[in-house]
């Protein structure tokens, strides 16, 4: 079911269009990934979701009723310019900032504790925010963003400023969310964590949606029916056994594990299919693995973003 949807949305500064007509739907129970260069407008349509700036035109729904400004309570941000108030202690302002959401008293605290003891971070609840580093400052943040539990969570950069342990935890807090029923929504240039999390995912370049869909999908769409194999054997012979349809665009791209293994990248063309390869090469060469390359987020993001140019 979709929880999010906008239709058509347009966003001028005084003289640049930083949306361009974006349209996008997101599922409930999803994980929407929103993809693009820096300047594609990204947080520009984050800050029109969150209602901290309007659009010039379109419409926004959620659940299919018209957002309104009473939503902002289904809702969870986390900014990427993130401000904590550095002379108040850690506790007291993420008490005030979950009350400010709309929790009692007595819930936040509860809900505080819980969070405190399940990221081991008792010891900083007295501490000043200006005695914590940017990314525990973060990791408070994040607890915050969470608290009131919204059905929708938007983080923008969420891993910016995280270590990779950390940046683990927070991935794992973002799957666990999911599993609980809440949906997100997260920017980030971080493609590899666009491939472990998003279910889905919309690109914007040049404040214009230019490829949106489910990542399986998208990436199926941009394989390029090239095929990895690594052998035992004579890495001349392979060649010469081959026919022109099989065009050889990378060989030994890994460190070979001895002098006698190769690996090599094969592009299939005219027609030519896996099991015509196979048997040219097989007479001569000693198979260890074939596989189909399936492009990553990261390959089809530079693709279509330099093509745009
Ligand atoms: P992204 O988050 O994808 O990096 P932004 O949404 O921040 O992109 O910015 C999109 C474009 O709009 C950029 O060219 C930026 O300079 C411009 N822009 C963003 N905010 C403003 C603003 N308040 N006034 C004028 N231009 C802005």
């Amino acid at each position: 079911m979709e929880i999010f949807r906008s239709e058509n949305i347009v966003k001028k500064y005084a003289n640049h269009l930083a949306l361009d007509d974006v349209s996008i739907s997101i599922n409930e129970g999803s994980i929407f990934g929103l993809l693009g260069p820096n300047g594609a407008g990204k947080t520009t349509f984050i800050r029109i979701i969150n209602q901290i700036t309007a659009p010039d035109s379109g419409k926004l729904f959620l659940f299919n009723n018209k957002l309104k400004a009473s939503d902002i309570c289904h809702i969870g941000y986390l900014p990427e310019e993130r401000g904590l108030y550095k002379k108040m202690k850690v506790g007291e302002q993420a008490l005030y900032l979950a009350q400010l959401k709309g929790l009692s008293k007595k819930d936040a605290l509860k809900k505080l504790k819980y969070w405190f003891e399940k990221f081991e971070i008792q010891a900083w609840w007295d501490k000043k925010v200006e005695e914590l580093s940017k990314g525990m400052q973060q990791k408070i943040q994040f607890i915050v963003t969470i608290l009131h539990e919204p059905k929708l969570l938007i983080f923008d950069e969420p891993f910016s400023g995280f270590d990779p342990i950390n940046t683990n935890i927070i991935k794992n807090e973002i799957l666990e969310l999911k599993k609980n029923g809440s949906t997100v929504i997260f920017s980030t240039h971080n493609m590899g964590s666009v491939e472990e999390l998003c279910d889905h995912i919309a690109l914007i370049n040049n404040s214009k949606k230019i490829l949106d869909g489910q990542i399986d999908d998208i990436r199926q769409q941009y394989k390029s029916n090239t095929f990895e194999i690594s052998f035992n054997g004579s890495i001349e012979n392979f060649k010469t056994n081959i026919s022109n349809d099989f065009e050889i665009i990378e060989t030994d791209i890994n460190k070979k594990v001895s002098n006698d293994e190769h690996i090599v990248r094969v592009k299939l063309n005219n027609g030519s299919t896996p099991n015509d390869l196979l048997s040219m090469v097989l007479p001569t060469v000693q198979i260890k693995s074939f596989n189909e390359l399936i492009p990553s987020m990261n390959d089809i993001f530079i693709k279509v973003v330099e093509g745009e140019k």
